[in-house]
Order: structure tokens, then sequence, then C-alpha cells
């Protein structure tokens, strides 16, 4: 399972419409309210011995004053007959001035302090925040202009113009990421928003009309001119920076010459199995541990 995906919560998606039950897992003293602030997840010390962080949250007990506060309040799920709901408050200049909020949380990055969050944990935050994020970018309706309004527990919002109404639901953009390879080698690049030194598989964005193998090829054949074939689905990883799923795939080359499209890629080369094992001694960087992509060149390393 790749990281941010497995939030620990069952969806309760049949429950998000009943309105009674919603209000009362809102006034339920233990409910959990997840704040996130600007597209930045509040977080709380773990153990100081291993410098981990906690997905932060505060009960209904402790501050109900939030939901108040709350621009959007949303379910996230239950767990252990425990509702979790993610509560923007992004309208406040400085949320950590609500008096109610735990002590020694901070907001924070997810992509940054990710490495110290457990698995079931950032995949809350992931969720949380990704939701969030979808609310603020959806305030009016895309069809006529009127402001649109939360419901079904933060899951659709509904256009406020009587003559319109239309439902506008949580949308998440389908990218796609493969690593291409040719016999011991495989395709790796060096984006420009890259740290120095780099090289990951190549991504880009599925097009409307368009499948994935499709958008495999073309994504592959724009960056580098190499051809591909056979292209094998791996996994998935959600991506909330903002609003993505990353949608993983194996590739064989049927070509091998590469040229570099210098608007997205500033390099792209082949390397052998034994390149990238040594990549460290090249002083070269693998994509990071929690990303889809560092799994897919995984996976290539075992198959060899
Ligand atoms: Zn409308």
């Amino acid at each position: 399972m790749n990281f941010y995906s497995g939030a620990p919560v069952h969806r309760v998606s049949h429950l998000r419409a009943d309105a009674d039950w919603l209000a009362r897992r809102l006034s339920d003293p233990a409910s959990r309210l997840y704040p996130v602030w600007r597209d930045r997840n509040m977080v709380a010390a773990g153990r100081p011995e291993d410098a981990t962080v906690r997905a932060g949250y505060v009960t209904v007990a402790r501050a109900a004053v939030l939901i108040e506060h709350g621009h959007v309040v949303a379910l996230l799920g239950e767990s252990d007959g425990i509702a979790h709901f993610a509560v923007d408050l992004s309208h406040l200049d400085d949320p950590l001035t609500v008096p109610e909020l735990a002590e020694g949380s901070e907001f924070a990055n997810l992509r940054e302090i990710s490495p110290a969050l457990g698995h079931g944990e950032a995949a809350l935050l992931a969720y949380a925040k990704g939701l969030m994020h979808w609310h603020s970018r959806h305030l009016y309706c895309g069809i006529c202009g009127h402001a649109t309004e939360s419901r079904d527990g933060g899951h659709v919002r509904v256009c406020t113009n009587a003559d319109c109404g239309a439902s506008h639901f949580p949308r998440t953009d389908p990218a796609v990421i493969m690593l291409v390879s040719r016999g011991d080698a495989c395709l790796m690049g060096h984006n420009k928003r890259f740290p120095q030194r780099l090289y990951s598989a190549l991504a880009g964005f599925v097009e409307p009309g368009e499948s994935l193998e499709e958008a495999v090829a073309r994504e592959v054949m724009e960056e580098t001119g190499v051809a591909v074939a056979n292209v094998r689905y791996h996994s998935s990883q959600p991506w909330p920076f903002p609003a993505s799923i990353m949608l993983g795939f194996h590739a064989d080359a049927v070509s091998e010459q590469i040229t570099v499209d210098n608007d997205e890629l500033k390099d792209a080369r082949w390397f052998s199995r034994d390149d990238v094992r040594n990549f460290e001694v090249l002083g070269l960087m693998l994509p990071r541990p929690d990303s889809i992509a560092r799994q897919l060149v995984e996976h290539w390393l075992k198959q060899g």
C-alpha cells in the first residue's frame, strides 16, 4: 500500500446525507476535529526521542467552538465508533490564537513532515487536506457563478441559485507516472523543479479523451522522444499536492534515442540496475521513499 493511502477510517458515505446523524456526531464530545489552515495540517509533537509527529486533532469536548469557527466542516469518517471531521480555519489570520487548539500544535506542510508521520495518520491528513483544498477552490458555481454551499457532510457543494442548483462533487486529477525500461536499463528524468541531482520516473497529467495507456505513451514521447509499448499498471497513490492521484505504470521502450523536451525536463538518461543501486556513489538522488516513483524503481530493481 502506498504512502498517503489507507486512511484508518470508514468513510460511511451512506451516512453523509443524514442531517440528524451528522448533528449528533458534531455534538458528541468524543468526535475529533482535524484543523486545516491554508493547505497546512495541524500536527502535534510525537515521541521526542525519535522526532516523530502526530496528526493534530482536538475533541469536540475541548473545542466545539471550532465548528462555529470552521469555514467548512467535513466528515472524514468513523473509526471505533468515533467520528472524524476536517475543519477549515483558512479565514483566520492565525489559527493558533484560538485558545481551544491543543497546546504544542502547529500547522505544517504535509509534504515536509510526512517522513515523521505514521502511514495511517499521513493518509488521514492527506484526505483532510485534499478535501479542504477542493472546498476552497469551489466556492462559486462553475455554471452560473453564484455562491455554492457545503452539503452532505462536506462531500458535495450545491449552487445556491434556485434556477441552477447544480451539485459539484470533490474531484481529484489523474496523473500517470511511469518507469520505462529496456533490457537492463530504465529511463529517468531530471525535472526543472527537482532538487539538483534527483532523477525520477517520468510523469504527467491525463488529458480529456485519453486512456491512461495513451497518456503514458504520449508523456514519454513528449518529454524524451522515446516510444513505448506494453504499458502495465502497478499501483496508485493519493497525491494531495494539491489534488492528484498518481497512477503508476511500468512500460517497455521500443526505441532508445533520447531527445529531451527542455520545457519540462533538464535531462533524461538510461540507467542500468547497477547505476541505480549505486546512485549515491554517482552523486545522484532517487525519489523519496514515500513516493510511488520510488516504489516503481524498487519494484523494477527486484526484477533484475
Ligand atoms: Zn449555479
